[in-house]
């Protein structure tokens, strides 16, 4: 890291070569659909909806440790294990969900749908994980370790952009940066591989595969349920095209907004439950759905009717294999986090107990994990609950603790002085809804990020996401596919909080692996 902290890297551009790399970046994204529908301030009147614009992008790739980057690529397929565990332990996930409930009514509301499908019976029995594990470089003295920010269950997006993210930056390096004046920083740059999107697919394709066919006689097909007004939905289309052209045989991937599937879907009066989609455009198609894949559904936002909720019923009883399903949505919550990297209150030194009924304590793979957790304390009254409302309400040490809800899909955090003020709002009885975790403080770095056409110059903040493919049986255990399925760096100014592309802080990054 040591060219980066003495600031030669990236190199400093003069005002007609930051045109120029301005121009190009613009040219290129939009060629290569690195792209997202502009936001409403720049959309204007754009009533067709034909307008599409570049998707915020650092000018350099980030360097990121290489040590690093490759043991959070090397952990995933443990990870993935872990959390295919977890969806399976209904017990262990009625007492996560028991702990938050009260003060949330959004996963009381969840659980309620598992727990109808549960009286009647689940037809099927496979789950689908594109999951997503993001850190923080966090520096221990002289060491650099991974630290891990959360772990997405849901709609872990950008797997689509990051491909071409890191296209982009290989373009760049190989037919841009030699021509800077001060390219010499520039001039070797270790730019690995990254698959996400058609890892991605392939995870998706797994399970098409693992459906079989239609005992009724339709065509298969995939399923993408989506927001309506969605602005990323290129990144879906990235996943969408890799899967349905994947081969042997082509796949049928259709989009439906979450709000319309009880009109566009029916179950099947078969004991099996197969869930049936009609084309709108041409209702004589019906196709039956092998594979739903949430890219909605993760947050309140998506179920303003009681209709939502049957509609979220409708997909979790029916006979396709749900990516995620209600119980691995819930396995994503924070509290699960928190719980897994809580030592028990007699020995902090021990395997958290909680980690340790999914994984043997002490192989190597656990102690792996356990060294990307970092201090995460639930809210509650136990001893450590208790500790962690004293730092929480300490004005000086609250300062160290980003304070999170059940929530996904970014805007949702309190941080530092954000703590005290939010939970003098908050009944005491529902402070156990949400966790405090200590702040990962990521070496400086400085970058630059072009936005809305705008060069961004300064000091910024990289987190790394891995994706990973897993699917499994919920009944016998078994795992029927486990990968890990590329990378995302997320990169924002140093002065934002949040980090969330689609929420507008964050910006796509690449790594150069130093
Ligand atoms: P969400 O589910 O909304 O994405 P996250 O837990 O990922 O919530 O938090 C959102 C953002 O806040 C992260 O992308 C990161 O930039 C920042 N953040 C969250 N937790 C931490 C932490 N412990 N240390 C530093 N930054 C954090
Ligand atoms: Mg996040």
């Amino acid at each position: 890291m040591s060219s980066i902290t003495q600031g030669s890297y990236p190199p400093v551009l003069q005002d007609a070569e930051k045109e120029r790399l301005v121009q190009v970046v613009k040219d290129w994204t939009v060629a290569h659909g690195l792209t997202v529908r502009p936001p409403p301030a720049i959309a204007g009147n754009d009533t067709e909806g034909i307008l599409a614009t570049s998707a915020p992008v650092t000018l350099f790739p980030s360097p990121f440790p290489k040590s690093c980057f490759e043991e959070a690529k090397a952990i995933q397929t443990t990870y993935n294990e872990l959390y295919a565990l977890i969806s399976q332990d209904e017990e262990f996930l009625t007492e996560m969900v028991q702990e938050v409930a009260g003060g949330d009514e959004f996963i009381a509301n969840l659980w309620n749908v598992h727990l109808r499908v549960k009286k009647e019976g689940y037809v099927q029995n496979l789950a689908l994980g594109l999951f997503r594990s993001d850190y923080m470089v966090h520096q221990d003295d002289a060491s650099l370790q991974i630290k891990q920010v959360e772990f997405n269950t849901i709609a872990s997006s950008f797997g689509g952009l990051s491909t071409q993210t890191s296209l982009l930056h290989k373009h760049l390096a190989q037919h841009e940066y030699p021509l800077l004046s001060s390219s010499s920083s520039a001039s070797y740059l270790d730019l690995p591989s990254n698959g996400s999107a058609a890892d991605l697919a392939a995870g998706l394709r797994a399970a098409f595969d693992a459906y079989g066919s239609s005992t009724l006689g339709h065509p298969t097909c995939v399923l993408f349920l989506t927001q309506t007004g969605e602005r990323n939905v290129f990144d879906q289309r990235h996943l969408e095209y890799a899967l349905s052209s994947s081969s042997p045989n082509k796949v049928p991937v259709f989009r439906l907004p979450f709000s319309d599937i009880l009109t566009h879907t029916t179950l099947a009066s078969t004991p099996t439950r197969q869930l049936l989609y009609t084309l709108p455009s041409n209702p004589s198609l019906v196709f039956e759905v092998a594979v739903v894949y949430l890219r909605a559904g993760y947050g309140p936002g998506d179920y303003p009717f009681q209709e939502a909720w049957e509609a979220r019923y409708q997909i979790e009883r029916s006979n396709a294999v749900c990516c995620p399903t209600v119980l691995t949505q819930l396995a994503g919550m924070k509290k699960v986090q928190q719980v897994l990297a809580t030592p028990e209150e007699s020995n902090t030194n021990s395997v958290p107990s909680a980690l340790a009924k999914f994984m043997p304590p002490t192989s190597e793979k656990t102690q792996r994990l356990l060294k990307t957790f970092t201090n995460i304390y639930p809210l509650d009254t136990s001893s450590s609950g208790l500790h962690a409302r004293s730092l929480a309400t300490s004005p000086t040490e609250c300062q160290k603790y980003v304070m999170k809800p059940q929530r996904e899909g970014g805007g949702n955090n309190f941080y530092r002085s954000a703590i005290p003020e939010q939970l003098a709002k908050i009944p005491e009885e529902h402070w156990n809804s949400f966790i405090l975790m200590e702040i990962i403080e990521p070496p400086a770095l400085a970058n630059s990020i072009l936005r809305n056409g705008k060069v961004e110059v300064g000091g910024v903040i990289c987190e790394l996401g891995v994706y990973g493919t897993c699917l499994w049986d919920q009944s016998s255990g078994e795992i029927k596919f486990n990968e890990e399925a590329g990378y995302l760096l997320r990169t924002k100014g140093d002065k934002s909080e949040e980090g969330g592309v689609a929420a507008g802080y964050g910006c796509m990054d690449s790594v150069t692996l130093v």
